[in-house]
């Protein structure tokens, strides 16, 4: 049999099995049509119409033609079409007109191109008014065709079309189109099909079949259009998928006052509230909303006008939603009192909406917990996390005037930035000048995306909450405010004003798209209180239990099987207070050099360091200790009852010394102008410095390296964290400590250095009278050999923590300071490498090594507890890395914890009940 190009919307079983599932068939028929065929199988009133499949239009992609048969059927389904409306297409009687539109498996608003009222020629125009007494209307849709045509399939600029209709506006003192007559429109069809002639050369096409050809190729071109291109590229959407094509009756929302149409959201789209939101418009087509053009009415206002159509629309998008079980994104016309649904697809929302739906829908019943938690993306949670106004600086620049406008709160979040008024410019100044910046315009259209993706904010004078601005906006989590109409934006001038107030391109503005309002200048953001956004919390609680079921991984005896922790990466109590407010469950390191870079410290590290003899390191260090048992300390109090994993000093002891560089001009300086006093101090430690030099110090005298030369350091270490662990079980606060030796390469190093420290442990224990203490002392695995001799490590080892920035460095033999300036970014646009692997954890190498380390590791020590600390514990796609390989947490600095929270119960979903760590 030929194969299938074309299915009728009836024809939807037959998709099905061609496909094999349902997400096949929105792969086939596109997110549009598999929408238009499910709705007419639930009996929803859809015009009668066919898809043509993507699969053809990779076929026309491939061979710049149509696959054989594809038009043949296209004919066919057309008779079908034709059968069930009972008319017929091109016959000046009774005229059947359909639309053209695009529709890809994923949802690509604005991106790919649409042609309605095909099939208008001069004589099914005539037709057409004898049938309906409506020339006016008809006049409209047979000039919107021409324009449509002309620009989408012709290629003809927009402005050959509009600039015309303008100056007849402007010469009989029209403001609206709505004010345009039959015979005004009759007039702009000819000017019309005069601009194709003299575009073109050609006049515009009066067989019906012709413009329907001409069209379906002109969907499949937009595809690779370049808008089509830049919108995938930003969202991750797949070049090989296609778009198809739809091919609809026409039903008209222009029909006279019993007519109209109109755009909603089941749900709002911007805060998640269970309402309905959208905009309706009588006597209109739908463009006309989408575009924001005419002021749309609030879709409640239509239960006035018409009650019937109103309340079946209401049961109809209920039932649509309980269907779908998520908020559905619907379009509708009116044709002369009788409802059609265009269109549904899941809406496109906000995080905030996208958290408040998820757990709605749960309350509810709709969907599972376990469904709500894989219906929030690790991107919503970062988002919600984003900075807001800080209420006191709004209030402030408020009482100063820099009130500016409000307008409507289309994506929620603070923006601050320089006003751009162009898309070309916004992302010019946001790329290479690398600024902050506040796109604004009167309205954006989908040529504007890439100004948009590349600014903090976006600002429109024009539009509503469904408008073009909005839609995008809310999609890439960019704050925006829309439809501000008392904003007079001068294009040319690059100024815009309200009341005699002006800010001039490049000027700084604040947008909130939380509340609408608009300010003049800077104003300070703050973060968001996690704690006061209920629906996250609960979310992130769901994920935590999802987490916590034991079972979710299948492994081996007494490796974990329930999914990851999530713990945090924090040095001080404060940062420690902070990762437990956003759920962490542990401290998976705690850098201590860090404390000792503080100002009152330093001196007295420098002084340790300088020491001539065991003696004066033995003094300086003692005074350092009282500082390190109260950061442990405060460590031990904020995380109480919680694994706190403390890493021994691991930088080179030059980075604690003064800048060489720095310290040889001073020399030089008072030796060039006599000076002697403090001369000595200066050059002995100059000298010391430079005995100090390594050329390759990240590979140097650092880690448990120094350690073994330096033994005081870090019994002074141990000393201080078992001293303020005693202390706090005496104040009966129940601690955890984990002391961690950095950058082992061989057992040796530890087997050296690691009873010392056990035996300091024991003794301060002893000292203070605690007779039980849960403690461990661990490793780092973050060079190659420790990886691969695991096996050996794990004797001593009581547990593992991946430093995948030092493994990722010394794997690859990349500098993780300069390789990402230097050649990383050409790496990964060359597709040398796929991802950066500083920052997305390379699986198939360092991934490999992890593995191999904990498989080896737990042939030694089954129980052997497994993290990863380097900053790959907060990125998603490392998280499942680890998951897969059985670590037991992750642990990322306290600001990613919520997102690692989310995309460790998204990995164990994922995985559930999957072998995935085999009986190794
Ligand atoms: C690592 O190497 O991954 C790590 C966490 O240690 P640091 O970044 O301090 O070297
Ligand atoms: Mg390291």
């Amino acid at each position: 049999m030929a194969k299938k190009w074309v299915y009728l919307f009836d024809e939807v079983a037959e998709a099905e099995s061609y496909a094999g599932s349902w997400d096949g068939v929105r792969a086939l028929l596109g997110g549009k049509g598999s929408g238009l065929a499910d709705m007419t199988r639930a009996g929803v009133p859809v015009p009668p119409g066919f898809t043509v499949t993507t699969e053809a239009c990779n076929q026309f992609s491939a061979s710049g033609k149509f696959p054989e048969g594809m038009w043949a059927q296209e004919l066919a389904a057309l008779q079908e079409v034709e059968k069930r409306t009972g008319k017929k297409f091109g016959d000046p009687a009774n005229p059947l007109l359909v639309s053209c539109r695009s529709g890809a498996k994923f949802s690509m608003p604005g991106m790919m191109d649409t042609v309605l009222n095909i099939s208008l020629t001069d004589k099914t125009a005539e037709g057409m008014i004898e049938l309906t007494g409506n020339p006016r209307f008809v006049y409209d849709s047979y000039r919107r065709l021409i324009e449509m045509f002309g620009t989408v399939v012709l290629g003809i600029a927009d402005e050959a079309f509009e600039e015309p209709l303008k100056e007849y506006k402007e010469k009989n003192g029209y403001k609206l189109d709505t004010e345009m007559t039959a015979e005004d429109w009759k007039a702009m069809v000819e000017t019309f099909k005069a601009v194709v002639k003299k575009e073109k050369g050609f006049d515009f096409p009066q067989d019906p079949l012709k413009q329907l050809e001409l069209a379906t190729e002109a969907v499949f071109k937009s595809w690779n259009g370049k808008r089509a291109i830049d919108y995938r590229r930003a969202t991750n959407i797949p070049d090989d998928l296609g778009t198809a094509v739809n091919i609809v009756t026409m039903v008209f929302g222009n029909m006279g006052d019993d007519s109209g149409t109109g755009v909603a959201f089941t749900r709002n789209p911007s805060t998640g509230d269970k309402k309905m939101m959208g905009d309706y418009l009588l006597n209109a087509q739908g463009e006309d909303v989408v575009a924001g053009i005419r002021n749309a009415n609030p879709i409640e206002n239509m239960v006035k006008k018409m009650p019937e159509v109103y309340y079946q629309f209401m049961d109809i998008t209920d039932k649509l939603e309980q269907h779908y079980k998520e908020m559905q994104d619907v379009e509708f016309t009116i044709e002369r009192g009788k409802l059609w649904m265009l269109q549904t697809r899941n809406g496109k929302r906000t995080a905030k909406a996208a958290v408040k739906i998820a757990v709605d829908m749960a309350d509810e019943g709709l969907i599972s917990k376990e469904e709500a938690v894989l219906r929030v993306t690790p991107d919503n949670v970062d988002t919600l996390l984003h900075p807001q106004f800080d209420e006191k600086a709004k209030k402030a620049a408020e009482k100063a005037g820099a009130f500016f406008a409000r307008g409507v709160n289309a994506s929620p979040g603070a923006a601050v930035g320089q006003a751009y008024f162009d898309a070309n410019t916004a992302e010019k100044m946001a790329k290479e000048k690398k600024q902050a910046v506040i796109m604004v315009r009167p309205f954006t259209k989908p040529d504007d995306v890439h100004g948009m993706i590349a600014s903090k904010g976006v600002l429109t004078s024009e539009g509503g909450a469904t408008s073009h601005a909005a839609v995008v906006a809310r999609q890439f989590g960019i704050p925006c405010v829309v439809g501000a109409s008392s904003i007079t934006i001068d294009l040319e001038k690059r100024v815009m004003e309200v009341n005699g107030k002006a800010v001039k391109e490049g000027e700084w503005i604040s947008v909130d798209g939380t509340t609408g309002e608009v300010f003049i200048g800077q104003i300070k953001t703050i973060e968001p209180k996690i704690e006061e956004q209920s629906e996250l919390l609960t979310i992130l609680n769901w994920a935590d239990e999802i987490c916590a079921r034991d079972g979710m991984r299948n492994a081996p005896p007494k490796w974990p099987t329930r999914g990851l922790q999530v713990w945090a990466n924090a040095d001080y109590p404060k940062d420690a207070r902070r990762a437990r407010s956003y759920g962490a469950v542990g401290i998976g390191l705690c850098r201590t050099e860090h404390m000792f870079f503080e100002t009152e410290r330093l001196p007295i590290v420098q002084r340790m360091i300088l020491a001539k003899t065991s003696e004066e390191r033995t003094e300086a260090l003692n005074e350092l200790l009282p500082y390190q048992r109260k950061d442990f300390d405060g460590l031990f109090e904020a995380m109480e009852g919680y694994p706190v994993i403390i890493r021994l000093i691991d930088p080179p002891l030059h980075e604690f010394m003064p800048d060489e560089e720095k310290l040889f001009e001073e020399v030089v300086t008072l030796r060039v102008k006599g000076e002697t006093e403090g001369l000595k101090e200066k050059e002995d430690l100059l000298t010391a410095i430079r005995s100090m030099h390594e050329s390759n110090p990240m590979m140097g005298l650092r880690g448990v390296r120094l350690s073994i030369a330096m033994p005081e350091i870090v019994e002074m270490q141990v000393r201080a964290i078992f001293e303020a662990a005693a202390d706090c079980t005496l104040r009966k606060i129940v601690v955890k400590p984990e002391v961690m030796i950095p950058l082992t390469g061989t057992v040796k190093e530890l087997e050296w250095i690691q009873p010392r420290l056990v035996r300091i442990a024991a003794a301060v224990l002893k000292e203070k009278g605690i007779k039980k203490l849960d403690y461990k002392f661990g490793t780092m695995i973050e060079i190659p050999r420790a990886a691969v001799t695991a096996a050996e490590i794990a004797k001593l080892a009581e547990f593992f923590s991946f430093g995948t920035n030092d493994l990722t460095q010394m794997t690859f033999g990349y500098s993780r300071d300069d390789a990402e300036r230097n050649f990383l970014v050409t790496y990964v646009e060359q597709k040398i490498l796929p991802k950066n692997p500083f920052q997305t954890l390379d699986r198939d190498g360092v991934g490999k090594l992890m593995e191999w380390a904990i498989t080896e590791g737990r042939k030694t020590r089954p129980e052997l507890e497994v993290g990863i600390c380097g900053e790959h514990g907060g990125d998603p796609e490392s998280i499942e890395w680890c998951h897969i390989i059985g670590n037991n947490y992750v642990s990322c600095s306290p600001f990613r914890v919520p997102i690692a929270r989310l995309a460790a119960a998204h990995v164990a979903l994922k995985y559930s009940g999957k072998a995935i760590v085999e009986d190794k």
